[in-house]
């Protein structure tokens, strides 16, 4: 049996074994966190991040973080932060001109996958009007809706809601570059179209950025649901189906809100690989 594996890795093959096509070289991979707002203070969250009223006192430091994931030529921006007009969490630096601090250009986007409408995720996306956009479809539908609600930050959308830009709406999970390396899993809730995104790193491992499908620690481990999140129900499946996934990959769970997960990845400009 070993003779016959060496066989087909070397790309040589006889009779049947010919239907199986030798193993392509493994994409270069790397995950770079990008810093995409200002931090607020910390915050208390009893009230609106658990509907259980389970924290008392407790103050969370929040940051926001986007990230790029490199696939070999291609890339994926993974959600795009506060935009640099946003009162008192604008970042400091915008994602384009860190992208520049590391040699990449914003043609060279590929994908600009949003975990979710809301206004500190979404506010940079009209940086990037060659790139494809991946969202969720329940959130799509509520950016697209005839009066959007109150929290769906639709603007930056314009380009994409007029046609101008590509779109590619997801009802459920999308294998981004179809060698199941980088997957956008379906974790609604929180909004309806809600997505985390499931990175594949062929040295530090499996990595997943949860959105805001939970905010922090304490959210993931009690299963706490902010009061404000689209649905109840779907929070808490969808913070199991992650607790799933983060099992069988063994994978490094980063919460995009929590700054006390900022280290679970190299510091910027260095990349996860
Ligand atoms: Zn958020």
């Amino acid at each position: 049996m070993r003779r016959i594996s060496t066989l087909l890795a070397a790309g040589i093959c006889a009779g049947a074994l010919c239907l199986q096509a030798p193993a392509q070289a493994a994409p270069d991979m790397s995950l770079t966190r990008l810093d995409c707002g200002t931090p607020p203070p910390p915050t208390a969250v009893n009230e609106r991040f658990s509907d259980t009223f389970s924290y008392g006192d407790l103050k969370i430091q929040f940051v926001f973080s986007c990230y790029l994931i490199k696939h070999g030529d291609q890339y994926l921006l993974w959600d795009t932060g506060h935009s640099m007009t946003a009162p008192n969490v604008a970042p400091k630096v915008s994602i384009v001109d860190q992208l520049k601090q590391i040699g990449v250009t914003p043609e060279q986007i590929n994908f600009v996958g949003i975990s979710h409408y809301h206004a500190d995720h979404t506010g940079q996306v009209a940086s990037f009007p060659k790139a494809t956009l991946l969202i969720g479809l329940g959130d799509w539908n509520a950016i697209t809706a005839p009066k959007p609600a109150a929290g769906v930050n639709y603007a930056p959308f314009e380009g994409w809601i007029k046609g101008d830009n590509k779109v590619e709406p997801q009802p459920n999970d999308k294998d981004v570059f179809g060698d199941g390396s980088v997957i956008m899993l379906a974790t609604p809730g929180h909004t309806p179209g809600h997505h985390s995104l499931l990175v594949k790193l062929p040295q530090m491992g499996a990595v997943v950025l949860s959105g805001d499908a939970v905010h922090f620690h304490e959210n993931y481990e009690n299963n706490g649901v902010p009061w404000f999140n689209y649905s109840r129900a779907d929070t808490l499946a969808s913070i199991d189906r992650i607790k799933g996934i983060v099992k069988t990959f063994k994978a490094t769970l980063v919460i995009q809100h929590d700054a006390r997960d900022i280290d679970k990845l190299p510091k910027f400009p260095e990349a996860a690989k």
